[in-house]
């Protein structure tokens, strides 16, 4: 069976690059509508015209900082104006801010959870509107293997990447008899900007614990995320699928 979703309305989160926009395309060449945000409007918009010629689909460009409900606010109000809000929504958008723990400050500390989990929770609100009227909606969380392993000088954002195991449990719960499924998704070492910063020696360490011996790329994980969008998964709620060549 072909994954189509025509007629659906997808919103990534942080999508214009990295694994968001793999993401983004991915749901757009199976037809969905995209909306596609970062905090660079600019760039949002660029990306959205990108794929809007080349998919053949209705796209959005926005600026949406997921930390901040005054901007998660105002895009939903456009969102809501072009598209009368969302069937899909992938929380995506993440960042790091690596230390060792014993030097890490309360602001390294807290601009993570703001935006790897308080904006998971920020968007969700707005997005799960139309889902529950309609009976019909996909929730897909972006965690990481590092929730489930943890990783030195990560305590931030390992903890972001297991809050929002228990956040997609939970919801899942809530949200079952509306029929609205909620997963995630918990890639390992993938090739985008987040990972090109790593030194070759470290990049050389972590393909060592990868069976596959390869870091990932960002369409290998929006496969998966395409998956669980599909009526292929009408059955999964609540679980966590690993894309990391074997690691964990
Ligand atoms: P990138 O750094 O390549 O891209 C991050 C994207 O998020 C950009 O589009 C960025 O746009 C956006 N973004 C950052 N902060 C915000 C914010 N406050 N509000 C809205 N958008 C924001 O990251 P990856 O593609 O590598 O990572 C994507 C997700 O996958 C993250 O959640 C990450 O934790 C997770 N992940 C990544 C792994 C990897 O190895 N790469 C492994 C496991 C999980 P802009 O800067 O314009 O805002």
């Amino acid at each position: 069976m072909e994954i189509r979703l025509e007629g659906k309305v997808s919103l990534v989160t942080g999508s214009t690059r990295g694994i968001g926009r793999a993401i983004a395309e991915k749901l757009a060449s199976a037809g969905s509508n995209v909306i596609i945000t970062g905090r660079d409007q600019n760039k949002a918009q660029e990306v959205a015209k990108e794929i809007k010629d080349k998919f053949s689909v209705e796209t959005l460009g926005l600026s949406m900082d997921v930390g901040s409900p005054e901007s998660v606010k105002n895009a939903f109000e456009e969102i809501n104006k072009t598209f009368g809000g969302v069937d899909i929504l992938v929380n995506n958008a993440g960042i790091t801010r690596d230390k060792l723990f014993m030097r890490m400050s309360l602001e390294d500390w807290e601009e993570v959870i703001r935006t790897n989990l308080t904006g998971a929770f920020l968007v969700t609100l707005q997005a799960i509107k139309k889902m529950v009227k309609q009976r019909w909606g996909r929730i897909i969380n972006i965690s990481s293997v590092v929730g489930f392993i943890g990783n030195a000088g990560q305590t931030n954002y390992a903890s972001t990447k297991a809050g929002l195991i228990g956040f997609t449990k939970s919801l899942a719960k809530e949200l079952a008899p509306r029929n609205v499924l909620v997963n995630a998704v918990a890639p390992g070492f993938i090739e985008t900007d987040m990972t090109a910063v790593l030194s070759e020696d470290i990049k050389k360490k972590y393909k060592e614990q990868i069976p596959l011996g390869r870091f990932g790329s960002p369409e290998e994980v929006a496969n998966v995320v395409l998956f669980l969008c599909s009526d292929l998964a009408s059955y999964i709620t609540g679980e966590t699928i690993h894309v990391n060549g074997g690691m964990f």
